[in-house]
């Protein structure tokens, strides 16, 4: 399972081109093999069979969030979603991390996954369930990742229901299970992370030196209505508007003054930020008396936000992002398996984009950010 899958393309590769080359002493073809990047995919979901459980009781309970209609199997309730009573082609590869995930990985040249526990994590459980819940699910990840430490890193779940025994569950994911940074799934009860009794785990995020992806969820109760209709809550408008608007009140309190480095992780393009800079940024300076934050959105996100291109395959907002943040602050996702790993390999191996640039959001900043193996 953890042949060098690059040693292997590149083999091919050079046949190839010999092959191409040699007949007739032609120019190699321009069909050539993609190039051999190292690929690592950095929102990758997984589920562990105990969270599968508790979400499915939750699931049969009379709670209606969007979240819990989600779970189901979309807005109508239905059966057959990921965490749904019976267990669904798509709730199969999400507890796998031995077989056919590996395959497809192999298959598409995907050196690694960083795995995350699926949204919403722990989230939707009572505060003790959901520490205990983290807990498990830190250490079959590290199990999986022992098993398999060329192929996996992971974000480690925690409770933010409980911030105190949040933050211990950090410490020890980081110094001692040697997990790669940490996973939120946006709100908390709907509360969001900006607000005073989460900045322990803020403070100990940035103190690990270990990045936060806040990664979507439904939105909040809070704001459910007008997303309960036409699936509207999930990955098709609710999920980037929760976690656009989780990011903004982060932005905007002028939290991250008090953790500077703090590094902080959005899927999907950023979640709509980034086509909203200008005119925050415009709009911040008009109201400057009220704003919290010592600086402008756009020099906020810039120094503390880096995104990554999972569930967007489309090179006029890659070429959006860069304009705003440079091949510094973009990894690539797939969102597997909620995405499917072939299109999502495709669209960056061919992304009209400097090499050099592929480099960096194909592996090298997830490297860096993630403490992930550089071979
Ligand atoms: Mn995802």
């Amino acid at each position: 399972m953890d042949t060098d899958r690059r040693t292997v393309l590149g083999a091919g590769a050079a046949l190839a081109v010999a092959a191409a080359t040699g007949a007739r002493g032609a120019q190699p073809v321009a069909r050539a093999a993609p190039r051999n990047y190292r690929r690592i995919a950095t929102e990758e979901a997984w589920a562990i069979p105990e969270q599968r459980e508790a979400i499915a009781a939750i699931a049969r309970s009379t709670w209606n969030n969007l979240d819990v209609r989600n779970l189901r199997g979309g807005s109508s309730g239905a059966a057959g979603g990921p965490m749904g009573a019976t267990l669904s082609a798509l709730g199969r590869r999400m507890l796998d991390v031995d077989g056919e995930r590996l395959e497809l990985m192999d298959r598409d040249g995907v050196a690694m996954h960083l795995l995350s526990l699926t949204s919403p994590g722990v989230q939707l459980f009572a505060a003790a369930t959901a520490v205990s819940m983290a807990k498990l699910a830190n250490d079959r990840m590290a199990e999986v990742i022992a098993r398999h430490p060329t192929r996996y890193g992971g974000l480690a779940s925690f409770a933010p229901q409980d911030p105190a025994a949040a933050v211990k569950e950090m410490e020890r994911a980081v110094r001692e299970l040697k997990l790669n940074g940490f996973i939120v799934n946006s709100h908390t009860n709907n509360e969001y992370l900006d607000q005073e009794k989460y900045w322990p785990i803020l403070e100990a995020a940035e103190a690990l030196d270990s990045a936060l992806y806040i990664h979507p969820r439904s939105p909040a109760d809070t704001m459910a209505a007008p997303f309960s209709d036409y699936n509207m809550h999930a990955a098709i408008w609710g999920f980037q508007a929760e976690t656009g608007t989780h990011a903004m009140r982060i932005i905007l309190s002028g939290v991250l003054d008090r953790f500077p480095r703090l590094k902080i992780v959005l899927g999907h393009m950023g979640e709509s930020i980034p086509y909203n800079l200008w005119r925050a940024d415009h709009w911040y300076h008009y109201r400057r008396g009220i704003q919290q934050s010592s600086l402008q959105p756009s020099d906020v996100f810039k120094r503390n936000f880096l995104i990554t291109t999972s569930g967007v395959e489309d090179t006029r907002v890659l070429d959006y992002c860069l304009k705003w943040l440079g091949p510094d602050r973009i990894m690539w996702a797939i969102d597997y398996p909620y995405e499917e790993s072939a299109p999502a390999t495709r669209f960056m191996n061919e992304a009209p984009i400097p090499d050099a640039d592929k480099e960096k959001i194909f592996h090298l900043n997830a490297e860096r950010l993630f403490r992930l193996p550089a071979a």
